[in-house]
């Protein structure tokens, strides 16, 4: 195939075989944030490139290399969204959603952009599951974010897994004390650190403490500790949110190199990693924004949310061999016509059994073919059984009803009676 109709590199389509586990994966997760009672939203795709260099900052990978930025026919700068948090802080914003101080508890779920080296786990198109709240300040909240994601774990059979690190950022006043330390502390150690920590010790000191080099890590052995910065505003809320994790017996590790990709971060930042998935071990993360809303211009309206990676999880399900058997399955009954007339019949015949059982799974055969090749397609698609028409059955009213699994022997079963049977037969989740 010529090179311009390929898809895109890193960009993946989503084959039939895969769609059953992604469906499974998200309407889990959607019936899960229906119970806790999230409101799903839905923004654009594409936004103006201004709103993402505001909210996630100058001088973070993101907007530094990652994001596909192009100029529209107006001459309008826009921008794939590379994450969620921006565009649904806009839409809350610009639909009034946190006024008066609302608490608003929202979930969306969609398609992410960002120019990446694709390898496993880290594509160029991903998709993510955002959560965020706002108008919500205390570690409660915090906390349900943490303890519904942890459930969320032990409905997809991947809890022993997964881990929780997490750390405190707190407030911009002790992150801005804390940042002139290690500011001072990394300088007089300059000629020590990689080249990248050098350039990020002067746009975004923070970020230096996730380095992966070893010198640089060294060097941080010794380096101030966020901990002893905290005010006595972050301190608390850090400590009722571990006293929130710890009632609800959900283990974790404080991790003090813990700061997040983006700017826009405050108090709380935590991430779930595992180490079944090699390199790209995140599956889930975020953090509070306290400072965000008013960063993009509303009122001081207080933030915290989260991002978990679709296909990261996905991976995670496929390589705990924790996919449901049941999923692959889509196919109830299998319909064969044998000859015009048949046919015939077997249309409204089917067409009644939908209106009689509606979630019945019924697959008619289309394309005619021979008894031999009708009953070939019939096993192929699953279904645990089939029904045969043909001019004999025809002449007499009935089907002949073939269990395709080993469940009983093939019986005759009249019209008016097959709806019945059916119901008594397959179990409808
Ligand atoms: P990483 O450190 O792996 O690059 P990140 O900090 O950039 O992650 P976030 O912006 O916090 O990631 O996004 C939340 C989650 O989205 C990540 O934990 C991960 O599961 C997923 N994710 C992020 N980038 C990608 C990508 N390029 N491909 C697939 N999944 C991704
Ligand atoms: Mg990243």
């Amino acid at each position: 195939m010529s090179k311009s109709l390929q898809a895109i590199r890193g960009m993946n389509d989503i084959l039939p075989e895969q769609t059953p586990l992604w469906r499974y994966f998200e309407s889990t997760v959607a019936r899960l944030l229906d119970n806790y009672g999230y409101k799903q939203i839905r923004m654009p795709i594409v936004e103006f490139t201004e709103l993402f260099k505001r909210s996630i900052g100058e001088v973070t990978d993101i907007v530094e290399k990652e994001m596909y930025t192009f100029d529209d026919r107006n001459g309008d700068s826009l921008t794939l969204r590379p994450e969620g948090t921006a565009a649904c802080v806009r839409a809350v914003l610009e639909h009034g959603l946190s006024g008066g101080g609302q608490p608003q508890k929202l979930w969306y779920i969609g398609p992410m952009f960002r120019h990446e080296r694709p390898q496993k786990g880290r594509y160029r198109q991903f998709h993510q599951i955002g959560l965020e709240v706002f108008n919500l300040d205390g570690p409660d909240i915090d906390a349900e974010l943490i303890v519904l994601t942890w459930r969320l774990w032990g409905m997809l059979g991947i809890r022993d897994a997964v881990k929780l690190e997490l750390n405190s950022l707190g407030t911009s006043e002790s992150r801005g004390r804390y940042r002139e330390a290690l500011v001072e502390f990394l300088s007089a150690r300059l000629d020590k650190l990689d080249e990248d920590s050098q350039r990020r010790l002067k746009t975004n000191p923070l970020r230096v403490l996730d380095t992966k080099n070893a010198d640089t890590q060294a060097v941080l052995v010794d380096a101030p500790k966020m901990a002893d910065y905290l005010d006595d505003e972050s301190r608390t809320h850090f400590e009722g949110l571990k006293a929130r994790l710890d009632a609800a017996g959900i283990p974790y590790v404080i991790n003090p190199k813990l700061v997040r990709g983006l700017d826009y971060y405050s108090k709380t930042v935590f991430e779930w990693v595992t180490d079944k998935l090699g390199a790209q071990g995140t599956v889930c993360a975020g953090g509070r924004y306290d400072g965000l809303v008013e960063q993009m211009g509303g009122k001081p309206t207080t933030g915290v949310g989260f991002a978990m990676g679709i296909e990261r999880l996905i991976l995670m399900l496929e390589t705990l061999e924790q996919v449901p058997e049941e999923i692959s399955r889509q196919v109830d009954v299998y319909l064969c016509a044998f000859g015009e007339a048949a046919e015939l019949a077997g249309l409204t015949l089917s067409e009644k059994l939908r209106d009689q059982l509606p979630n019945l799974r019924l697959q008619v055969n289309a394309g005619a073919g021979s008894f031999k090749s009708q009953f070939k397609k019939a096993d192929k698609s699953g279904a645990l059984f089939a029904l045969i028409l043909g001019d004999d059955e025809l002449a007499q009213q009935v089907v002949s009803f073939k269990p395709l699994r080993g469940q009983g022997e093939q019986q005759s079963i009249a019209f008016d009676a097959l709806a019945a049977h059916l119901a008594t037969c397959i179990v409808q989740g």
